[in-house]
């Protein structure tokens, strides 16, 4: 049995929302929604990542609370599902391995797609393997309202006039909630109702994190 997790053995397409997801709020969940409406995706992804990268030298929280508010948070959408591969992944976490991976376990004919911040957009050029990334998927690349977007859409250009890409952009006005607001909030004992989950809100004060 081939080893698919969201029960699709050919979907048309997926989105994978990567991301550190400390904690997953609902700008996260607004802008994964938008996106599987806007280019009609079978399913959505959500991939916590392992050990990022860029965020060897920063505390974030371990991954099994990422992962499982990840979960709780995406329990009522049929169309999103949660994966383990990136915290399963030994080693530091590099979108190249995930999106070969997921090619491999649904074949040519599955289209993929990575939606991220698009800050990401400007400092690609630092992931491993740009070149070969930018081919295997679409990028989506998503920001809050008030971002600079004529410098985004200026770096989308240079990317698409140099290298095989395809690359989309979308502004999600719920985005202007965001992780680090959160544990902030948490942090100093303000609310954080209404900016996620309640199951989430739950947990963050269950296991005591971001105090
Ligand atoms: P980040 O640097 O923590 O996030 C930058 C900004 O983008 C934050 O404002 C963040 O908001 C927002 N953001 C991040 N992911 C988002 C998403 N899926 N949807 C909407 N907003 C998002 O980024 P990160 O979360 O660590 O990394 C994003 C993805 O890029 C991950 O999948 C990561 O593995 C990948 N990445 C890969 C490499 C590589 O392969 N070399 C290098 C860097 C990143 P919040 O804080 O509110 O989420």
């Amino acid at each position: 049995m081939r080893n698919v997790f969201n029960g699709l053995e050919h979907p048309e397409s997926i989105a994978i929302m990567g991301g550190t997801f400390d904690p997953i709020h609902y700008g996260h969940l607004v802008t994964a929604e938008a996106v599987r409406h806007k280019y009609n995706i079978s399913q959505v992804i959500f991939m916590p990542t392992g050990q990022p990268p860029h965020k060897k030298d920063q505390e974030i929280s371990h991954s099994e609370h990422r992962y499982l508010m990840s979960v709780l948070a995406t329990a009522t959408n049929p169309y999103f599902n949660v994966s383990r591969m990136e915290i399963d992944r030994k080693g530091t976490t590099y979108t190249i391995d995930t999106i070969k991976s997921l090619r491999e376990l649904y074949g040519d004919e599955t289209e993929l797609y990575f939606i991220t911040g698009a800050d990401a957009l400007h400092y690609i050029f630092t992931w491993k393997d740009t070149e070969e990334l930018l081919k295997l998927c679409t990028f989506v690349a998503v920001t809050r309202p008030g971002y600079n977007k004529e410098k985004l859409i200026e770096a989308i250009e240079i990317i698409k006039n140099n290298y095989e890409s395809k690359i989309h952009f979308l502004e999600v006005p719920a985005l202007s909630i965001s992780s680090t607001d959160i544990r902030k909030r948490v942090k100093e004992g303000r609310p954080i109702k209404y900016l996620l989950p309640e199951s989430v809100e739950n947990y963050i004060y269950k296991f005591k994190l971001y105090i």
